[in-house]
């Protein structure tokens, strides 16, 4: 069984990212995605949040699983047998910060972890996560860029902060 990893922030989860998992999914058995724990970062939506969302967004594709991990992605792959990783890109600006993570994770693995590009589609080159983010905590429109399900979870974030 061929399986892959898709794995990211998701802060949220965006349209564009799952143009990604469907496209992804159609070419492997099993699509994982995870939710990458960064502790660098402090993310807006917990870790559980982030992956029900995912989860939600993705139960009309029946090969697709959703966790977390709190790790390297090389180790999660090893543990769960995973050989290539899927990555979307955007704009010529992703693929420097991309290319090293890739032929970082290549090298620490020992070859054994490929990582695989995908283009955005045209009509979500221009979403992030941290734009829709932004556009949300000033309230603007979002519906469009992620999941409808997902807007009022983004707005409730942001109240929740202002009180
Ligand atoms: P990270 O915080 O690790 O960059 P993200 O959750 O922001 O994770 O993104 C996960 C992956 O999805 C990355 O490879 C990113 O380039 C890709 N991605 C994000 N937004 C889009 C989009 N609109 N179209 C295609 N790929 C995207």
């Amino acid at each position: 069984m061929k399986t892959a990893v898709y794995p990211g922030s998701f802060d949220p989860v965006t349209l564009g990212h799952l143009d990604i998992v469907k496209r992804a999914a159609a070419m492997f058995d099993r699509l994982n995605v995870t939710v990458m724990v960064n502790t660098a970062k402090t993310p807006l939506f917990s870790t559980e949040e982030r992956v029900k969302m995912l989860r939600d967004a993705t139960s009309d594709i029946a090969n697709v699983e959703v966790d977390s991990y709190h790790g390297l992605l090389i180790d999660y792959c090893r543990e769960h047998d995973i050989r290539i990783a899927i990555r979307g890109l955007r704009a010529i600006t992703d693929f420097e910060y991309e290319l090293q993570i890739a032929q970082t994770n290549r090298e620490l693995s020992h070859g054994e972890l490929d990582t695989l590009f995908l283009t955005t589609d045209l009509r979500y080159s221009y979403l992030s996560s941290s734009t829709v983010r932004e556009i949300a905590s000033f309230g603007g429109d979002v519906s469009g860029c992620v999941p409808e399900f997902v807007v009022p979870m983004l707005y409730g974030k942001y109240d929740q902060n202002r009180k």
